[in-house]
């Protein structure tokens, strides 16, 4: 009881005082203060995943965002993703698609004491809103429904139609949410100018570019694909071990694949990436970046050594998994791994599969992969979603960089692939390089000022595509 009286009091203190800090934030910084307090988590396990708190954030968007959801068509697709509909007037124009996700990972069971707030708390302190979704992905869904009801709200009519799609299981594979949005736009027969998703952002002190902020659009994504590696051996008793060891056969193929990593390239969109970074960069790096054809193998080899850049030029190879035995004494007689690859773009699947067989060199190893997405192409990096995005930063953060890139993990977009080959990757929130290890893990955050520049930049993109 006193126990309950204590917390009650310590909950009303922290209201009082969230309250205080509130009152003098904009709507904005508070609006996504209380989206994190919905915990919209996808568990892998989708039985786990308490969708009543998926039902109450929809109320809640309801209540906050009230001329966009009587104004505009609304639809819900596979009962929780949202599909918003904001009619133009030119019916000759193609529409453009914004899309975002407003569920969010796990905490990793154990962790939830390392958080200086709590995951959940939506708490605004020392310049940030911490909590989970501040940065993956509810600040794009805020942001985004913050610009729509401010230009409601002062009459704007836009010339082309915008699509808006929020969904809700990106975090597990999007296959009810995008899947679904995607397939109800094909059967209205939608074919869209171009769309923007997750896996860009403005990022400041980009490694490559020092003391520049630098906009990253995203032209592509690596492809996902896991293998599963089986050995089968004798077995018996390890009091007389037999020599076709099933797991032995199996470590010498996962170490085969660790050390004999897929071949480095410069490939687009990153040799794009590099040009455009070139005339910011003085001395002899700028010289490097602007003249591939000659210094490529410098390049590549200076990115092979970092970790992050080691990505951008390489299919990786990671060994994620490894199960054999059920017994000390028992020798097992099979042994199964997994392996996670991310492939560059232009490296064909039948390619791949031909190398990793190469590698392994041994036949009495099974080999399966699980069924992958199709990657879009790469888009256009002269297109005019592109050039919309650019131009939408320019003018809320003069001096910003905008450079293309490419996204080393995997996003909902495979499944928009019959609508539009122009998807950019693009949301409008800044952070600092040391935020970005908090994006899935402890202590994600996002500036006050990040949240007010995303409705700003949100707000200007939203006007740049509605025009022709
Ligand atoms: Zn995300």
């Amino acid at each position: 009881m006193k126990k309950i009286c204590l917390s009650v009091i310590t909950s009303l203190i922290l209201i009082i005082s969230t309250c205080a800090v509130v009152a003098s934030e904009q709507a904005e910084v508070t609006h996504l203060a209380r989206a994190i307090q919905f915990p919209t988590v996808s568990f892998q396990n989708t039985e786990d995943i308490d969708y009543s708190h998926f039902s109450q954030f929809h109320a809640f968007l309801r209540e906050t965002y009230p001329l966009v959801f009587t104004q505009l068509k609304v639809e819900t697709i596979a009962q929780y993703s949202l599909f918003i509909n904001w009619k133009g007037s030119n019916k000759a124009l193609k529409p453009v698609l914004f899309d975002a996700h407003y569920d969010v990972v796990p905490i990793e069971p154990g962790t939830e004491s390392d958080w200086k707030y709590p995951p959940f708390g939506g708490v605004i302190a020392d310049g940030f809103i911490w909590g989970r979704g501040s940065l993956d992905d509810k600040v794009s869904v805020i942001a985004t429904l913050e610009a729509i009801e401010t230009l409601l709200q002062q009459g704007y009519a836009p010339q082309r139609s915008l699509l808006f799609s929020f969904a809700h299981d990106e975090e597990i594979g999007g296959k009810q949410g995008a899947a679904n949005i995607a397939a109800h736009m094909k059967k209205k027969g939608i074919q869209l100018e171009y769309m923007i998703g997750e896996g860009g952002f403005v990022l400041e002190d980009n490694p490559l570019l020092p003391g520049k902020t630098t906009a990253m659009i995203a032209l592509a994504e690596k492809t996902y694909i896991s293998a599963t590696l089986t050995a089968r051996g004798d077995g018996g008793h390890s009091s007389t071990p037999p020599k076709n060891n099933a797991i032995i056969r199996l470590a010498k193929a996962v170490t085969a694949l660790h050390e004999n990593p897929f071949e480095a390239k410069l490939v687009a969109p990153v040799n794009q990436m590099l040009e455009a970074m070139a005339p910011h960069i003085d001395g002899v790096q700028g010289f490097l970046f602007r003249n591939q054809w000659l210094s490529e193998p410098l390049i590549l080899l200076a990115m092979s050594k970092d970790r992050t850049a080691n990505a951008l030029v390489r299919t990786t190879t990671a060994v994620t998994m490894f199960n054999a035995g059920i017994k000390e004494n028992q020798v097992s007689q099979q042994a199964q791994a997994i392996v996670n690859f991310r492939l560059l773009p232009g490296l064909s699947t039948e390619q791949f599969l031909e190398d990793i067989k190469n590698i392994v060199d041994d036949d009495s190893i099974e080999i399966k992969t699980q069924q992958w997405n199709t990657n879009p192409p790469i888009s256009d990096m002269n297109g005019l979603g592109y050039q919309h995005i650019s131009s939408a930063v320019s003018d809320v953060l003069p001096g910003v960089v905008v450079i293309p890139s490419l996204l080393t993990a995997t996003t909902d977009t495979p499944y928009y692939i019959e609508l539009t080959k122009q998807i950019y990757r693009f949301h409008p929130f800044t952070f600092p390089i040391e935020d970005v290890s908090k994006v899935h893990s402890t202590n994600e955050r996002i500036s006050v000022n990040s949240i007010i520049n995303a409705v700003k930049i949100s707000t200007a993109l939203i006007q740049t595509a509605a025009n022709p």
